[in-house]
């Protein structure tokens, strides 16, 4: 094996159960996009296991695949557009997002045994998904052929607690709720927070979070929020890949495509067997690889299948050895989120992103 990324579960469960101790509420584990890419089925059973209540996903695809897999909690699928198959989602009591009046009536008119059951996502700021204009004309005809058992919204700068937004945001979801409350909705699952707002924002909590990137153990934003350690998470993915090759070089040699680096004296470099078609962001400048005790640098561009990296001269590092591409900064690795900073991005585009070529391996990381 060339690459592997190795997904410790019992990091999922000491995540999940941190986060519940400190939210007091129940949680709902979010595992689209492939569990942010550590793998539905296996992330969700573990996130169960360890205590949280119900799912969270984006497409009714991925609901599915859950139920498939024979996994009967609770899941909400909030990213399923107008002429989706809502009856396989009825059937399959997959509770369902909706924000607007055609998606309400598109629900309702389901013939299945099952009623439909539905959040209502109101947009309270973020401008994104959620009921905004439709709000005040949503009738009872609208919804008497389906049960309304949540209402919810999403933060657009919870990773910036001191910004004013997220109070702004905040109220108008307790406005929201109360509108519903005033139709006698009043046993409703109200939430709000994502990651960022569940570490930090005890007054948005409500009846239920939402975690993601929290439970793989990643910060949410380094910088505001402070790293994983900072945080009380363990990072969940170490991604590894082999040296290809350890080869000694003279100064001033160019390296790779466009020659955008070279050698600046004599050192040893390493070719890492991972490139842009695994996930690793091409742009990417300023992160690199931990082998053989210490830190090596990428050197020039990442290229499809692999990316090069400056050894040092001294290194004790071979043909063929594992280096770890991120994993625990405790440790003195790189982090998803140095890759992250190293390509203009974030740690969530970086874990996502990690192709299917890379297989996910469910061990301790090593
Ligand atoms: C992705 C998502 C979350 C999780 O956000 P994190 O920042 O990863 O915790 C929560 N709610 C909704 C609606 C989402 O789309």
């Amino acid at each position: 094996m060339r690459a592997q990324a190795r997904i410790d579960l019992q990091h999922i469960a000491s995540n999940i159960q941190h986060l519940k101790s400190m939210s007091g509420t129940p949680v709902m584990a979010v595992v689209k996009a492939d569990a942010y890419g550590h793998g539905l089925v296996p992330v969700a059973q573990a996130a169960l296991d360890a205590g949280a209540s119900s799912l969270g996903v984006a497409l009714l695809e991925e609901a599915i695949t859950l139920r498939e897999a024979g996994i009967s909690a609770p899941i909400l699928a909030w990213l399923v557009p107008p002429g989706s198959d809502f009856k396989v989602a009825v059937d399959n009591q997959i509770e369902l997002a909706a924000s607007s009046i055609i998606a309400l009536e598109e629900i309702g008119a389901v013939k299945s045994e099952l009623r439909p059951r539905v959040h209502l996502e109101v947009d309270t700021g973020m401008t994104r998904g959620g009921f905004l204009d439709e709000w005040g004309r949503i009738d009872t005809h609208h919804i008497s052929n389906l049960d309304v058992v949540g209402i919810f919204s999403h933060f657009a700068r919870a990773d910036e607690p001191s910004e004013k937004q997220n109070e702004l945001q905040r109220n108008r979801f307790k406005e929201m709720i109360a509108t519903l409350e005033s139709f006698g909705y009043t046993k409703i699952v109200r939430h709000i927070s994502n990651s960022a707002a569940t570490l930090k924002d005890q007054d948005s909590r409500f009846d239920m979070v939402r975690v993601g990137i929290s439970m793989y153990g990643l910060s949410p934003d380094v910088k505001t929020l402070g790293d994983s350690a900072a945080l009380g998470l363990k990072p969940v993915m170490q991604l590894r890949a082999k040296l290809h090759l350890v080869k000694t070089v003279p100064a001033n040699l160019p390296v790779g495509y466009g020659a955008m680096a070279h050698t600046s004296k004599e050192t040893k470099l390493g070719v890492v067997a991972m490139g842009y078609a695994d996930g690793i962001p091409r742009v990417a400048q300023g992160a690199g690889v931990f082998v053989a005790g210490r830190r090596a640098p990428i050197i020039g561009r990442v290229s499809m299948d692999q990316f090069v990296v400056d050894l040092g001269i001294d290194s004790q590092a071979n043909s063929g050895d594992w280096v770890i591409v991120f994993g625990d900064g405790a440790k003195g690795e790189y982090t998803a989120d140095d890759w992250g900073r190293a390509s203009g991005s974030i740690n969530y585009e970086i874990v996502t992103r990690i192709g299917p070529r890379v297989p996910r391996i469910y061990a301790p990381h090593e």
